[in-house]
């Protein structure tokens, strides 16, 4: 029998969602598979982070007037006052003062050029303008340097950075695994192409060609695989539809949806009542339901065949997603070609996004699912 028959309309919810989770079953069966055969020739995958520009910018700098310290023992008093009168706002990251080859004289950031400020012919007491400082210790020397202008936000521009001018650095050791695709284990490695391939699997049977699918990392669980639907409803995206679907698996839910390759993980009674009850007595006199789904996927990681668009990645902040990966750009998507909405500021949510690459021996294994799966399911995919 197959399956559009078995899943017909009538058909109660619970047999379909155990028919469901044979075909996940299924899929995973056939993908750690594929995933064998893939170790051997081992075969890699490419993960890019998708981060702010500012990540990949070179180091730009900024000019500074460079004072002399011969008297070692000026040199805080000098801090103090100079940074109470120049507090190098915004400029953290620089160090106040440096070593020169000199015994004994140290080089100290007095203030910023200004803009349209004459660099020609200027004397310390010119710099200093109107400021209260005593200059005991100041050498009458004083110099225009090049500054870095903003922080080192990797290793690789920490290294140029300090070249330049002494700088704070603080590294970010998920930022420097993830530039250099060290994040994720082998183990994780293979959890990614898994879910990928899921995606790619359950894209095929969409009105555009995209599959979403939502995972929760601690267990590895499927908590939803949705196809796109935008033929039947116009804001059905793939995501749109996960994201309903991880809401129906805890008891709400918008959309009815009874798709032939949709899933949904059904959460038992008893696990959804012990997570509402929770949430009650947190929040005594609301409504417990309500709090708890605007948070849906709280911790939880989406799986996209392609970059989602504006609609999508907002709906992913608001169900507050842990991780979104996605195999193709797309020239109207919001996670690294139209925008970053995963970094702006002013949302109350961001999410982690990478660009995943599966290389060409795994895309075969695509294919192939997407054979065996039209086979299985006798699907009349448009595609
Ligand atoms: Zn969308």
């Amino acid at each position: 029998m197959m399956i559009s028959e078995k899943l017909g309309d009538n058909e109660s919810e619970t047999k379909k969602r155990k028919l469901l989770m044979e075909y996940e079953q299924n899929i995973r069966k056939k993908i750690h598979l594929n995933l064998e055969k893939m170790e051997d020739t081992e075969t890699k995958l490419k993960i890019f982070p998708i981060l702010g520009d500012e990540y990949f910018r070179s180091v730009e700098t900024e000019k500074m007037y460079v004072g002399k310290v011969n008297e070692k023992k000026e040199t805080s008093r000098l801090i103090k006052e100079l940074s109470s009168h120049w507090p190098l706002a915004g400029r953290s990251h620089l160090k106040r003062v440096r070593w020169t080859q000199q015994k004994d004289v140290f080089e100290i950031l007095i203030r910023p050029v200004e803009i349209n400020e004459s660099s020609e012919n200027y004397s310390l007491m010119s710099v200093l303008g109107l400021a209260q400082i005593n200059t005991t210790g100041l050498m009458d020397s004083v110099a225009i340097c090049e500054v870095p202008k903003y922080p080192a936000l990797t290793y690789d521009q920490y290294k140029v950075a300090k070249e330049i001018w002494p700088v704070q650095f603080r590294e970010d050791k998920n930022i420097e695994k993830s530039l250099k695709g060290d994040l994720f284990n082998h183990e994780e490695q293979r959890r990614i192409v898994e879910f990928m391939n899921m995606c790619i699997s359950t894209a095929q049977y969409g009105d555009e060609k995209v599959g979403c699918v939502i995972v929760d990392p601690v267990t590895s669980k499927v908590i939803a695989i949705a196809n796109d639907r935008r033929e039947v409803h116009p804001i059905q995206h793939a995501v749109m539809v996960a994201v309903d679907l991880v809401a129906r698996s805890q008891g709400g839910g918008s959309w009815d949806i009874t798709g032939k390759h949709v899933y949904h993980h059904p959460f038992s009674k008893e696990e959804m009542d012990s997570k509402i009850s929770k949430i009650k007595k947190m929040n005594p006199g609301k409504d417990a339901k309500k709090l708890y789904l605007p948070y849906l996927c709280t911790g939880y990681d989406a799986y996209i065949s392609r970059e989602p668009c504006i609609m999508c990645s907002m709906a992913l902040v608001h169900s507050r997603i842990r991780r979104v990966f996605y195999i193709h750009n797309s020239p109207w998507g919001a996670l690294g070609s139209q925008c970053k909405l995963h970094i702006q500021e002013g949302l109350n949510h961001h999410y982690d996004v990478f660009r995943v690459e599966l290389e060409d021996s795994v895309q075969n294994c695509n294919e192939s699912e997407k054979i065996n799966s039209k086979e299985k399911f006798n699907c009349n995919s448009n595609s």
